[in-house]
Formats: structure tokens, C-alpha cells, sequence
């Protein structure tokens, strides 16, 4: 897949397990969506990943498409991307990629994003 270049020095989220950029926080949509293992971020982009198989999973929301999506540098399984949803309320997350919030971390030191929450 292309690769989407991702500039030094902005706030980005990054593999935690080999610091491999994997996304701009800019293109943070949400960070209250649901990933397989608890709680997972929805972005809009994603740079230096690669896709896994194409397969229907049924997710709270609903069958979708969706193809794993594993890092560059460590071919950890990040998240996924959402290539085709079924229900026309769900089809505004196609083409965007959900991270599992434990697999990546915000990369950079002032906004103190992960703070135990108060939700
Ligand atoms: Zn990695």
C-alpha cells in the first residue's frame, strides 16, 4: 500500500513496541471506539503499515470488511482498517483505521493525553 509520509517533529502516535511512527495525531477522529482488546482510537490516516487479509468480522456495530493492520517495523498487529461496512450509519468508517490503544502511544511529551480519564 502507499505509504503516507509522516512529518518529524509533529505530535504523532507510534508503535510501543519499536517507536515506529504509524500515524499523525492530527488525525485523531475518536478515542472512545472499541478495539478487540479494550479501548481503540480511530484515525483518519495511517503511514508505514501493512494489511492483513480481507475479512467480514461482525463488530458491535455490525458486519464489516476489514483487513488486520500490522506495523512495518515489528509486524505487531496494530489494529485494523475498515474497507466496506454494511449499515449506511457505519459507512462514514470506511477507509479509516482503528489502533488498539494499548499498541500505540502518543509521541509527545506535553499534551498528557493519557491520564486516567474521568468517563
Ligand atoms: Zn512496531
Amino acid at each position: 500500500m502507499a505509504t503516507i509520509h509522516c512529518f518529524e517533529g509533529k505530535p504523532r502516535f507510534s508503535c510501543s513496541q519499536c517507536s515506529t511512527t504509524v500515524a499523525l495525531a492530527d488525525e485523531l477522529i475518536s478515542k472512545a471506539f472499541s478495539g478487540r482488546e479494550g479501548r481503540g482510537r480511530l484515525l483518519h490516516s495511517a503511514c508505514n503499515i501493512k494489511l492483513g487479509a480481507h475479512e467480514q468480522r461482525q463488530l458491535l456495530t455490525g458486519v464489516h470488511t476489514v483487513a488486520d493492520i500490522f506495523c512495518v517495523g515489528c509486524s505487531t498487529r496494530l489494529g485494523w482498517t475498515y474497507l466496506r461496512a454494511f449499515e449506511v450509519s457505519q459507512r462514514y468508517k470506511e477507509g479509516k483505521y482503528l489502533f488498539e490503544r494499548e499498541r500505540i502511544f502518543k509521541d509527545n511529551a506535553w499534551e498528557l493525553d493519557d491520564q486516567p480519564s474521568i468517563d
